[in-house]
């Protein structure tokens, strides 16, 4: 399964690719997680990403690019890409990264949300730095304020989650990365739309639907 995910920042891409990649068995690569992990480590490349991402801005193509390489090679054949590409010159990129592979798209899904949803998504995030488990405090509050449910660690607040830093990724989806939902269109890759405005389990159940061999 080769699979891309594309809707703007909170439209639940890393939920159901972690799921798909896991019903699969393939590897959800996000760039996204890739460069907070590196900026974590304080690598150059994270410290090169790391005001970038902290502005709601994207990280140059050439570094994204270089890194996905690194790990699509090693994938096994097999992927969910979550969160890249997000640009026309990535989407090129990863054509000739794909031909080089011999390998083939099976699908481009675009998760759609609309963007006061998508607001509330990504300005109400919590999540636990020592168990990993994600809350919102509109949608999924933890029973006591800003205390992981799972293992009573502090909650904590993505970097880029505050409401200006929300409102610029937003825009930047509109401009840089909704152009890639024709690039597919007009690629021969099927495009499949899924209406992300429903509960996890509904969401996976129709992407899983359109998934099936006709
Ligand atoms: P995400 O977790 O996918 O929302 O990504 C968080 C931030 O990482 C984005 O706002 C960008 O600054 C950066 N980023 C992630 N993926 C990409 C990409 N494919 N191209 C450029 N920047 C990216």
């Amino acid at each position: 399964m080769r699979v891309i995910l594309l809707g703007a920042p909170g439209a639940g891409k890393g939920t159901q690719g972690a799921l798909l990649a896991k019903k699969h068995g393939v590897e959800r690569i996000s760039t996204g997680e890739l460069l907070r992990e590196a900026v974590r480590r304080g690598t150059a490349l994270g410290q090169e990403a790391k005001r970038y991402m902290d502005a709601g801005e994207l990280v140059p193509d050439d570094v994204i690019l270089g890194m996905v390489r690194e790990v699509l090679g090693g994938a096994g054949g097999g992927f969910i890409l979550d969160g890249f590409p997000r640009t026309l010159e990535q989407a090129e990129g990863l054509d000739a990264l794909l031909e080089e592979l011999e390998l083939r798209l099976d699908a481009v899904l675009v998760l759609r949300v609309d963007e006061d949803v998508l607001v509330k998504r990504l300005s109400g995030r919590r999540s636990c730095p020592e168990c990993n488990a994600v809350y919102n405090i509109y949608f999924d509050p933890p029973a006591v304020a800003g205390v992981c449910d799972e293992c009573g660690a502090k909650l904590v607040e993505r970097a880029d989650d505050d409401a200006d830093t929300v409102r610029r990724r937003l825009q930047v989806y509109e401009r840089q990365t909704r152009p890639l939902i024709d690039y597919y269109e007009r690629s021969g890759t099927p495009v499949k739309y899924i209406d992300g405005d429903q509960p996890v389990e509904a969401v996976q159940a129709a992407i899983a639907a359109m998934l099936k061999p006709a």
